[in-house]
């Protein structure tokens, strides 16, 4: 059966050439020049394993903020893309009505404290604090309680990872790290992204805590050339 499936791709030009990327992507053009049976081939003799898939995740941190949040969940929508917001819990006090929208249109919450405190500068029962108060303020405006963390600054230590592990929190690291924060150029925020895409890569953005415009400004143009490289979106 193996032979017959190479046998016939190999009849096919490009058929084993298309990589293992997510169905919705590359399944239309195999089904378009396979017949039924082959397409499963490239699947069954190539790891299915999760690195091996192209996929990133996307990470918005600091927010929600009433003017960027919008604009990049209107970006999100307009490409079908879910990410992950990493949330402020004071931030969630004041607009409950965006943590309310991130939710219901399917992104995920993760917790980054009450007021974006550095938690190594802090006691246990203090780190502790930042973690359940902007719990209770994110679940009072969302309904439900983000069981992701992020630290702020990327700060953190032993001691504070297991405050966070107590908590019954994972944390969320990054691997890219576009510096948004720093206002560079829109197209120099997609290139660090596109620079740091891999399979499994996490991608650190801001959507509040300043001016993020150049951040929103990147966005669809960096959706756009992820999608063209054969990346599917997941969840942080
Ligand atoms: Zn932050």
């Amino acid at each position: 059966m193996l032979a017959l499936l190479m046998t016939l791709a190999m009849l096919v030009p490009g058929a084993t050439a298309v990589p293992p990327g997510p169905a919705a992507l590359t399944g239309a053009s195999r089904r378009a020049v396979i017949p039924a049976p082959v397409t499963a081939a490239p699947v069954t003799t190539a790891p299915a394993t999760a690195a091996a898939r192209k996929t990133i995740a996307l990470t918005f941190d600091d927010g929600p903020h009433p003017r960027y949040t919008p604009q990049v969940l209107n970006l999100l929508r307009k490409y079908h893309v879910k990410a992950t917001f990493c949330i402020v819990g004071d931030n969630a006090a004041r607009y409950p009505a965006l943590v309310r929208r991130i939710r219901a249109e399917g992104h995920r919450l993760c917790n980054h404290t009450r007021n974006h405190a550095n938690m190594t500068r802090l006691s246990n029962s203090a780190a502790r604090k930042q973690i359940t108060t902007a719990q209770r303020q994110i679940r009072a405006a969302a309904g439900v309680s983000p069981t992701v963390f992020r630290f702020p600054y990327g700060a953190s230590n032993a001691r504070v990872r297991a405050v966070v592990r107590d908590c019954g929190l994972r944390n969320l690291r990054w691997t890219v790290d576009t510096k948004d924060w720093e206002r560079p150029a829109a197209r120099t925020i997609t290139a660090r992204v596109l620079r740091g895409a891999r399979p499994g890569a996490v991608v650190l953005m801001h959507d509040g805590g300043g001016n993020r415009s150049r951040t929103v400004a990147s966005l669809d143009s960096t959706i756009r050339q992820l999608k063209h490289k054969g990346y599917t979106f997941v969840l942080g």
